[in-house]
C-alpha cells in the first residue's frame, strides 16, 4: 500500500503529507474533533494561553502549517482583535478551507494567507514578534531546516511556539493512547475520508517524532534561548516555548 508501514524516505515524505491534507482538507475539522475526542480545542487554547499576545496593535504572527486557521484565529481573538498573522501552509487545499472560515468569522482583516514551504519561508529576517505551529512539524521532512528558518524570521525578542503530540509518560494512558490510535484512528479516517492508509501513516509519524527533551534540545540547536515545555492531557501533547534574544 502506499501510506503502509514501510519506511518513507525523506524525499517521498513531502509528497505523501500533501496528498493526505489534499485528500481530507474539506472534513479536516471534523476529523480533529473526533479523533482527539475534542481534546485538540483544549491544548491549542492552552497554547495561545501560554502565547499572550500583545494587544498593542501592529502585533505580526507567523502561523506555520497553519493549515484552516485554528491557531492563527485564536491569536486574532486573544490580542484582542489587534493581531496580523499570516497563516502559511504548503497545501492550498487547507489554505482554502481557513480563508472560507475566516471570512465567515469576520476575521478576514486581521489575516493573510501564504501558501509555501517552513523550509523555506519567503520572509526577511526578523519579520514577525512570534512564530506559531500546531500539530505539523512533525510532517516536515527536515525539522531543523523549519527550526532554522523560524529563527531566521523572527525579531531579536521573539517568541516561538509548537504543538505537538508527544510522549506519553504515564501508566494506563500509555495503553489506552496506543489503543486509541492504532485501533480507533484508522476507522474513524476510514468512516469519514473513506480511507484508513493516510491515517496510519499520521500515527506511525506521531510514533517517530523526538520526546519533549529531545525536541527541547533540537529548539536550542536552532538557536532559541529559554527553551521550556508544557504538557497536556499526561504528554500526548506538548508546548514547547523558546525565545530569540
Ligand atoms: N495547524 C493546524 C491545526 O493545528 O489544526 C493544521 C495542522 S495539520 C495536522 C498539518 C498541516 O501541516 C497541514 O495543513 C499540512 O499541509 C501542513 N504542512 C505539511 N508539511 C508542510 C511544510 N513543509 N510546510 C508548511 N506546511 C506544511
Amino acid at each position: 500500500t502506499a501510506f503502509g508501514f514501510r519506511k518513507v524516505g525523506e524525499g517521498e515524505k513531502q509528497g505523501l503529507v500533501n496528498d493526505v491534507f489534499s485528500r481530507v482538507a474539506e472534513r479536516y475539522d471534523l476529523m480533529n474533533d473526533l479523533m482527539s475526542g475534542g481534546l485538540h480545542r483544549l491544548w491549542k487554547d492552552a497554547m495561545v494561553a501560554w502565547l499572550a499576545p500583545s494587544r498593542r496593535p501592529g502585533f505580526k504572527a507567523l502561523d506555520v502549517a497553519g493549515g484552516t486557521g485554528d491557531i492563527a484565529f485564536r491569536i486574532v481573538e486573544a490580542s484582542g482583535y489587534q493581531a496580523q498573522v499570516t497563516v502559511l501552509d504548503i497545501n492550498g487545499s487547507m489554505l482554502a478551507v481557513g480563508r472560507e472560515r475566516a471570512i465567515r468569522r469576520g476575521l478576514e482583516g486581521n489575516l493573510t494567507f501564504v501558501e509555501a514551504n517552513a523550509e523555506d519561508l519567503p520572509f526577511p529576517d526578523s519579520s514577525f514578534d512570534a512564530y506559531t505551529i500546531a500539530f505539523g512539524i512533525r510532517n516536515v521532512p527536515h525539522i531543523d531546516t523549519a527550526l532554522s528558518e523560524a529563527f531566521r524570521v523572527l525579531r531579536p525578542g521573539g517568541r516561538f511556539l509548537c504543538l505537538e503530540f508527544s510522549d506519553v509518560d504515564m501508566p494506563i494512558l500509555d495503553r489506552i493512547y496506543e489503543a486509541w490510535s492504532f485501533q480507533v484512528i484508522p476507522r474513524i479516517g476510514k468512516m469519514v475520508a473513506g480511507d484508513d492508509e493516510p491515517y496510519r501513516y499520521l500515527v506511525e509519524s506521531i510514533r517517530k517524532f523526538p520526546n519533549q527533551e529531545n525536541f527541547a534540545a533540537m529548539i536550542r540547536r536552532a538557536g532559541f534561548a529559554r527553551v521550556t515545555w508544557r504538557d497536556y492531557s499526561g504528554g500526548i501533547a506538548a508546548a514547547h516555548s523558546g525565545w530569540k534574544i
